[in-house]
């Protein structure tokens, strides 16, 4: 028997970096499983199904929605976007972890249903190098731009809801510090019963 996977739940602004930190520690953490999200947002240049998201319109989500399918959902700017329920509680079961890059408010919901998951925020260093990478990526007008900024400026409130925080300043100490939280949270004695059960025989 195993003990359950880490359930990991990662949010921040677009642009803070989720993303990249969120790769290097599934290449560090090959336990890690990357549970795909689905949404209702056209893919970007670059995107492809079943690997960045799996792409679905209003109609099909709102179908899966109404039969339970997904762990949490939310609305942002504009387009649906949800995890697939099934997936994770099966790897979870498998004694495998689980990563979640989601909003806050799929973030609190996940919160809620499981709240014995690991909750980290990445923030940028500041407003101003948020905006430079925002732009830096070329895919969205200023609009939205400016929605995103202020956006990140309303969920620094919701920080406090999470269980780390971590400031993506330089992305290889970043990434150290998010490996650092995995690495502790793997060794918590309430997440190895099973392994401290076994040790236990070893002695007797
Ligand atoms: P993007 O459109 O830039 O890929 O993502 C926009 C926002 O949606 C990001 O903050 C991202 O973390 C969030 N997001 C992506 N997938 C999910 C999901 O399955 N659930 C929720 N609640 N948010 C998601």
């Amino acid at each position: 028997m195993n003990d359950s996977g880490l359930l990991i739940v990662v949010s921040g602004p677009s642009g803070a970096g989720k993303g990249t930190i969120c790769s290097a520690l599934r290449e560090q953490f090959p336990n890690i499983q990357y549970s795909i999200s689905m949404t209702t947002r056209k893919p970007r240049p670059g995107e492809v199904d079943g690997v960045n998201y799996y792409f679905a319109d209003n109609a099909r989500f709102e179908q899966l929605l109404a039969e339970d399918a997904f762990l949490e959902h939310a609305k942002v700017y504009d387009h649906y976007y949800g995890t697939p329920k099934k997936y994770v509680y099966q790897m979870l079961e498998e004694g495998k972890h689980v990563m979640l890059e989601i909003d806050i408010q799929g973030a609190m919901q996940v919160k809620k249903r499981y709240p014995q998951g690991v909750f980290i925020y990445i923030v940028p260093p500041s407003r101003d190098v948020l905006e430079k990478r925002l732009r830096g990526r070329q895919t969205d007008s200023d609009d939205v731009i400016a929605g995103r900024l202020a956006k990140a400026r309303a969920e620094l409130d919701w920080i406090d809801r999470y269980d780390y925080v971590i400031v993506n300043d330089e992305l290889e100490k970043a990434v150290d510090e998010a490996a650092s939280i995995l690495k502790a949270e793997q060794c918590k004695v309430t997440r190895n019963a099973h392994r401290i059960a076994h040790t236990k025989e070893l002695y007797k």
